[in-house]
């Protein structure tokens, strides 16, 4: 009977063993199933995070790149959503040389480098890639018609953050500056053309003569296209020429690095810069260049904006000594003679101010009469 008791003890307390053993195993893997999914959470958590954080850098990049120093090596910040910026600057009706706007804002260093006569298959390309890969942005002036035979070159223009705005839709100076509505007219089907790329309603009104708009007597055309800057300001547009540029256009065919050494000369002493240079189909040493004008500029401490980003505030009230007739500055002997192609789609933009046009830093340059406070347009 003992041994009986003795047997059925030790079976109870076998049988409570193994059921003890099979709690622990079932508490051990719950455990293991809550750590990993804590795991799990904290690697959801930490892979959104990083995701982030790209977007943060295109953001800081894509303002006005001013303290981004970005390695050239840096290739991959993409630079996407062009952002049309509000700007508080005078409204074209009361002043549209938007080069004397710029020298009457009152900002430091700024430098809008701007590409005329593209876009083209062969240099737009390559300028697009350099200034990606400065974190760099731009203004491209581009022709209505080019933008047609061209468009996805003109689409990426725009993808990249940059502005495009209006060189005429047919850049031949002998059937564009006829008179004021032949201007006008080639003006509206290049804007037809700029909305047809970008999708935007009102892209930025914001027009390059054709040979510069400087009001200079060795310019046969210089009469005419200055009843073209009114009727411009009657329909809203503004227009800008340059006081630096790289002299792609400039007597003969020069390398890149004397495209560098006169971009240096001719920005020399100048607060802030307005740079012409060009992404016509011939202009290899323009795209060769770019980089190292990027660098020099950057190096003078120059941040690089487009056109449509100006930060505006009227100096003309603390020192305006300007007996300011609006853009005439003295431009040399301006237009003329550089102009070999009158019809031509590329290759001109001849009329440049000489580097030695603006060898005094020239800033309040009086403008029209007193711009009063600031006026926000889109
Ligand atoms: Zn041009």
């Amino acid at each position: 009977m003992a041994t009986m008791n003795e047997f059925e003890r030790r079976r109870r307390e076998r049988r409570m063993r193994e059921r003890r053993r099979k709690k622990r195993i079932r508490a051990a893997i719950i455990l293991i199933a809550f750590v990993c999914a804590v795991i799990l959470i904290v690697i959801l958590v930490m892979s959104r995070c990083s995701s982030n954080k790209p977007a943060e850098t295109v953001q800081l990049g894509s303002d006005g790149t001013s303290e981004t120093t970005l390695s050239p090596q840096n290739e991959e910040t993409p630079t996407p959503v062009p952002t049309a910026n509000p700007m508080t600057i005078p409204p074209a009706s009361e002043n549209n040389d938007l080069m004397d706007i710029i020298e009457d804002a009152d900002q430091e260093k700024r430098c809008y480098l701007t590409f005329d006569d593209g876009p083209t298959e062969n240099i737009t390309p390559q300028i697009l890639d350099t200034l990606r890969r400065y974190n760099v942005k731009a203004t491209f002036f581009e022709i209505g018609s080019l933008i047609q035979t061209n468009p996805s070159m003109a689409r990426r223009v725009y993808e990249e953050g940059h502005l495009i705005a209006n060189h005429s839709d047919g850049h031949n100076y002998a059937k564009l500056y006829v008179s004021a509505d032949t201007f006008m007219n080639e003006v509206n089907e290049c804007y037809e053309a700029i909305k047809d790329i970008t999708g935007e309603a009102e892209p930025f009104k914001l027009v390059r003569f054709p040979g510069g708009g400087f009001n200079s007597s060795a310019d046969s055309y210089s009469p005419v296209k200055q009843e073209c800057k009114d009727a411009l300001a009657e329909y809203g547009f503004y227009y800008c020429d340059w006081n630096a540029l790289n002299g792609d256009a400039e007597g003969r065919t020069k390398d890149a690095d004397e495209l560098l050494d006169y971009l240096i000369e001719s920005a020399e002493g100048q607060d802030n810069l307005v740079v012409l240079m060009h992404d016509a189909a011939a202009k290899q040493a323009t795209a060769d260049a770019l980089g190292s004008i990027i660098e020099y500029l950057r190096g003078e401490g120059y941040t690089f904006h487009r056109l449509d980003d100006i930060e505006y505030r009227s100096s003309s009230d603390s020192s305006s000594l300007g007996s300011g007739d609006n853009g005439s500055d003295t431009s040399t002997d301006g237009n003329s003679d550089y102009d070999t192609d009158e019809n031509s789609n590329s290759d001109d933009e001849d009329s440049t101010p000489a580097p030695q046009r603006t060898t005094t830093p020239a800033p309040s340059s009086g403008s029209s009469g007193g711009n009063t406070g600031p006026i926000i347009i889109q």
